[in-house]
């Protein structure tokens, strides 16, 4: 069995869109009516990516690294949140192989956004935008998402071995 073959994580968010809250989905502003409730910024996008990443790691989830009782995560911006996640990997001896991520969304119609969003996670995860795939969907207006209640996001990641960190290689 060789140690650098990629690993596999699944990450999954959800916030309620209420008023007076700006919209941000993979650290792009969104014009919309409503935005996303939470104690950071609420981006379910950057959250479910950061997630993702941490269960390809098995280094848990962003609720244990940054808890949602901690002022310090207070009106985060989650793009940062995500560079942060990337600095464990790397601490870790891992490397972000690829990204990819489906929003939930029933409103606003989010395509014209897809490239900042796939750029700004590129940059936080140090990877090119061709490794970073977002992409949109609606529900068809069933259930709560599509009365847009709100807006979810599920992602993918995988992740393998730095180059020369692959345990048991030292020294060879
Ligand atoms: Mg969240």
């Amino acid at each position: 069995m060789r140690n650098e073959r990629t690993r596999t994580g699944i990450g999954f968010d959800a916030h309620r869109l209420v008023a007076g809250r700006r919209l941000v989905l993979g650290g792009t502003e969104v014009p919309h009516a409503r935005g996303l409730e939470g104690h950071s910024d609420a981006d379910v996008l950057c959250h479910a990516v950061m997630d993702a990443l941490l269960g390809a790691a098995a280094l848990g989830d962003i609720g244990g690294h940054f808890p949602d009782t901690d002022p310090r995560w207070q009106d985060a911006r989650s793009l940062d949140l995500v560079e942060a996640v990337r600095a464990r990997l790397d601490a870790a001896g891992l490397a972000v192989v690829n990204v990819d991520a489906t929003v939930i969304a029933e409103a606003p119609r989010l395509t014209p956004y897809r490239e900042a969003m796939r750029e700004n996670l590129a940059r936080a995860l140090q990877v090119a935008a061709e490794a970073v795939s977002v992409k949109f969907t609606t529900v068809e207006q069933l259930g709560a998402l599509g009365r847009q209640e709100g807006i979810a996001a599920l992602a993918v990641a995988a992740v393998a071995a730095q180059r020369g960190t692959e345990p048991g290689t030292e020294g060879r």
